[in-house]
């Protein structure tokens, strides 16, 4: 393939998912070489609520994809957490998010986002029905293997594949056999969560009132026996939801056939929906009624788990991804640091994923360890989690939230090669870091002007 950046890069993408489309997104604005393989044959519609706020929104102004995410979404200004007999327990404000920082945070279908973001890469880099199997490298290239017997040679891989990732997978085995894999990365994922989605169909405003707000009604109820559900009005007067089964400890090491990896209708559904049926809907009916409206192609299932991965990049191969605002951010760090490539030696692509590494792990450290405190204030059934809150929610001091609140929404990464959107709102912008590149010549430029200092007699 020919490229048309100065250094000559061509990039191999693999997954088309929204950190892949991001990061095709802007190696397109790059003018780099780069194309994506896709495990899939088509775009399915698939996938529930998804929300995104300052911490990439300026990103979409950047791409000139602000407005077309405002229409596909709906602001959300609280989040309300109930109990089994739809008692609020209490209302995450967000009203002063948009004075804060500038943005609404905007909800929206996950087949909406991805829609628009993919009709933006050009149809010809994006390969479907293309399983990578097995990942090379030689001195100077790397060549990709697909499950049809076809292959691709690039000069990096980046594997935006998921949550199971392949290339991950094919990474550490390498690392493991050379005995370079920290333990922590050989360690099995604890416990995790059987979710189910979905996205019904139009439904009548007359009977749900909430869709003619022209806010997102976003509603979790915190159910019985590890069942959790959240219910979400978005744009076109539809609905998303969610079913959440948490995994005993026990079962998920267990089973391993619950990490099917695929989002994707297994079979032995109908089973996993029954458990909701009779459960109360925060927005009206009963959940059986929305399950009921929802077509069965736009229902998917996976087993969710966390873990936070030590090793993100070895050789010519880097890792990107997953979780939706994190996976984003992801692609944006690291199409900053391929934009300071000069050539494609490998010395100079390890600077470039050392740098993206460092740059991202802080944030993706606090985002996982968020995640998870987010996870047990609005999911956690434990007598623990109750208490913690009702500590969080009833104790606090809200200037203490509010603190946690504006620093988590300061960081704001965007792409050093395009205009810079304003900062806006009245919180903090956490500085970008300037790039590797940048680093080494402000580093050189010190050494130079002190050798030029006249030495003190
Ligand atoms: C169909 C679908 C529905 C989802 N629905 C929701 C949802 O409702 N709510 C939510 O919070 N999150 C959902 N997610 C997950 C969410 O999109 C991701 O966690 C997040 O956006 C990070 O995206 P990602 O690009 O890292 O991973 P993903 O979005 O998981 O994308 C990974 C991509 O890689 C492809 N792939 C995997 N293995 C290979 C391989 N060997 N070769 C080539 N391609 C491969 C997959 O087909 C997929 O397109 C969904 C993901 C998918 C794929």
């Amino acid at each position: 393939m020919e490229s048309s950046n100065a250094n000559g890069l061509t990039v191999i993408i693999v997954g088309a998912g929204l950190a892949g489309v991001m990061l095709a997104l802007l190696l397109e604005k790059q003018g780099v070489n780069y194309f994506i393989l896709e495990r899939a044959q088509a775009v399915k519609p698939l996938g529930s609520v998804m929300s995104i706020n300052s911490n990439i929104l300026p990103v979409f102004e950047q791409l000139g994809l602000f407005e077309d995410v405002k229409k596909i979404s709906k602001p959300c200004r609280s989040i309300g957490l109930h109990d089994l007999q739809m008692n609020k327990i209490v209302d995450i404000n967000m009203a002063d998010y948009e004075q804060m920082t500038g943005y609404q945070p905007a909800v929206f279908a996950r087949p909406r986002l991805y829609e628009l973001m993919v009709s933006r890469v050009p149809a010809h880099k994006i390969f479907r029905g293309k399983k990578v199997v097995s990942i090379e490298e030689t001195v100077d290239h790397v060549v990709v293997k697909c499950s049809d017997d076809s292959q691709y040679q690039g000069d990096i891989v980046v594997g935006a594949d998921g949550a199971y990732s392949g290339v991950r997978q094919s990474l550490f085995k390498k690392l493991e056999g050379e005995g370079q894999l920290p333990k922590s990365d050989t360690q099995d994922l604890t416990y995790g969560w059987v979710c189910t989605v979905g996205l019904t169909k139009a439904m009548d405003p007359e009977k749900y009132p909430f869709l003619k707000d022209d806010v997102s009604r976003f509603s979790q109820v915190i159910g019985k026996d590890l069942l959790n559900y959240t219910a979400v009005t978005v744009t076109d007067n539809q609905m998303c939801w969610s079913l959440v089964v948490q995994q005993e400890k026990e079962n998920a090491v267990k089973d391993p056939n619950l990490r099917n990896a695929e989002w994707a209708a297994p079979e032995a559904l109908e089973t996993s929906l029954k458990e909701f049926y009779a459960f109360p809907c925060p927005l009206g009916g009963m959940m059986k009624d929305l399950i009921d409206a929802t077509p069965k192609e736009s229902i998917s299932k996976v087993f969710l788990e966390e873990k936070m991965f030590e090793t993100w990049h070895h050789g010519r191969v880097v890792l990107i991804g997953d979780g939706a605002i994190n996976a984003m951010q992801d692609a944006v760090i690291l199409s900053n640091c391929l934009y300071d490539l000069r050539s494609t030696k490998l010395s100079e692509i390890t600077a470039a994923f050392k740098d993206y590494r460092e740059q991202r792990y802080p944030h993706a450290q606090s985002q996982f360890d968020n995640s998870r405190l987010v996870g047990r204030l609005t999911c956690g059934q434990g007598f623990s989690d109750k208490i913690l809150r009702y500590f969080v929610f009833n104790i606090l001091p809200a200037s203490i939230q509010r603190q946690q609140f504006l620093k988590a929404a300061s960081y704001r990464p965007q792409a050093c090669f395009l205009p810079l959107a304003e900062n806006r709102g009245q919180g903090p912008v956490m500085p970008q870091k300037p790039s590797w590149r940048r680093e080494l010549e402000l580093h050189q430029e010190r050494q130079h002007s002190n050798e030029q200092q006249p030495v003190a007699a």
